[in-house]
């Protein structure tokens, strides 16, 4: 059980920047909103990853606030980027 409950994190956290990206089939979407509803431990990690992904796709309402560097060092302190789609160097 402990096994299951494991894959199923790895397998939900390997889908978590799709899943917010929007771009997983409505069933994946609801596999995955069924087990933030029962995993503390993923919920805490998607919300964490889905607030930062904001922060970094939104543009910053006052710039000066979120300077690019800033974001960037942001993205890279999270170690979010290989969460973030497109965007190998
Ligand atoms: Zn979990």
């Amino acid at each position: 059980m402990t096994k299951d409950m494991h894959s199923n994190c790895d397998a939900l956290l390997q889908s978590l920047s799709e899943y917010i990206d929007g771009s997983l089939s409505d069933e994946m979407c609801q596999e995955i909103r069924k087990h933030l509803e029962t995993c503390g431990d993923c919920r805490v990690v998607f919300n964490t990853t889905r607030r930062t992904i904001d922060l970094v796709r939104m543009p910053p309402k006052e710039p000066e606030s979120l300077p690019e560097d800033v974001r960037e060092r942001l993205i890279k302190r999270l170690d979010l980027e290989g969460l973030l789609p497109a965007r190998e160097s």
